[in-house]
């Protein structure tokens, strides 16, 4: 893919960025560039550039802003000692991409262009990327939607596909703590044959209702169940789970109606190599209450690209709670070995055995 580039004449003073990158929050700052590529069934995927980043123009009737025909992405560049920079397993995400995009009748884009788009964006604005002492990284937002204006429900013949990136501070400021999470009883996100799997803005914007009730009960997070019986866990809003059992063996539930994150499976094959076995099956919502309460269950912990490795603590829902596994503030829990093993390698602190690292 040929990609066109047009620097910004206006890119944030040396001054400001250090600003910036001295307390960069989430999602707050954007880089100097953006990166866009059209899709039409004619031409397939054209006209890549990277231009100054800049608000675009959308006509009211393109069908994204009726259909939320659209799928996104979320990945990281991180930037070590030496001063190079890396993406994690970035193939991973493009082949989820091509996934989501085939539920939601857009086209696929090749896993080879997408790596190109995020490395040509990533290298332009390469002064973004934070030190990574402290956990700071360049956040990658690749996102594809329907810009054709028409108003007819099929799929649209005209898409485009884009890359921003924010500097992203470290998630947990003031150590890593355990969060609480709130079990909605009322609000699934994925039923058979939806878009659970699909990464795709309408499942994040059902799971809306369902978050702003966990701050309401005091909760940092929703547990989702599975919309046919009400007896599964499925995920949090934006994480996978793992429960950790007495014996060493470590469930996670199986994927289908989930979002297959690449922080999960990416510690399968982690946890495999540490001599534990790994289950990938359900796990209902029954077996956690009473894992927590019987010491069955030692740890819990949520995963995902924005905190790497986060320890569950208490359950809350209507009438009830249950404690956080006895383990889970342990010196040596097995969540604080997973977590640093994934960080040091994402920061070029330990040997990248597996090949997850790819340099831009
Ligand atoms: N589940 C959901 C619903 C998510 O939004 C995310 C974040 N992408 C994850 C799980 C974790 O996925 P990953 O490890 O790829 O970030």
């Amino acid at each position: 893919m040929q990609i066109s580039t047009t620097p910004s004449s206006s890119p944030v003073s040396d001054e400001r960025l250090a600003e910036i990158l001295a307390n960069p929050g989430f999602g707050n700052h954007f880089t100097d560039h953006m990166l866009t590529v059209e899709w039409t069934p004619a031409d397939g995927w054209h006209a890549a550039r990277i231009e100054p980043y800049a608000p675009l123009s959308i006509d009211p009737a393109a069908a994204v802003l009726h259909y939320a025909q659209e799928t996104f992405e979320g990945m990281k560049a991180y930037r070590h000692d030496d001063g190079s920079i890396w993406s994690f397993r970035p193939e991973e995400n493009a082949k989820r991409m091509v996934r989501s995009s085939q539920r939601l009748a857009l086209p696929e884009l090749p896993v080879e262009d997408f790596v190109a788009c995020v490395d040509a964006l990533v290298e332009a604005d390469r002064r973004w990327v934070p030190e990574g002492g402290g956990e700071k990284s360049l956040y990658v937002r690749p996102f594809m939607f329907a810009s054709e204006v028409f108003l007819g429900v099929r799929p649209a013949q005209h898409v485009t596909f884009m890359v921003i990136a924010s500097p992203a501070g470290a998630y947990f400021k003031g150590g890593v703590k355990p969060v609480t999470l709130w079990l909605t009883e009322e609000y699934t996100r994925a039923g058979r044959g939806g878009m659970g799997a699909a990464k795709t803005g309408g499942n994040y914007a059902s799971s809306l209702v369902a978050q702003q009730e966990a701050i309401a009960q005091g909760c940092d997070q929703v547990v989702f169940l599975d919309a046919q019986e009400g007896e599964y866990v499925e995920e949090l809003g934006g994480m996978n789970l793992y429960f950790v059992h007495r014996d060493g063996r470590v469930v996670t539930p199986e994927t289908g109606t989930i979002l297959e994150g690449i922080t999960r499976a990416s510690i399968i094959e982690l946890l495999g190599k540490m001599g534990h076995q790994v289950e990938e099956r359900k796990f209902s919502i029954q077996e956690w209450k009473d894992g927590v309460t019987s010491g069955e269950i030692t740890e819990i912990f949520a995963c995902g690209t924005a905190a790497v490795v986060t320890p569950v603590g208490e359950l809350k829902w209507d009438g009830g709670s249950a404690p956080a596994a006895a383990a889970v503030e342990a010196d040596d829990a097995l969540w604080t070995r997973v977590r640093s093993q994934l960080v040091d390698v994402q920061f070029g602190r330990a040997e990248d055995s597996f090949g997850w690292m790819h340099r831009i």
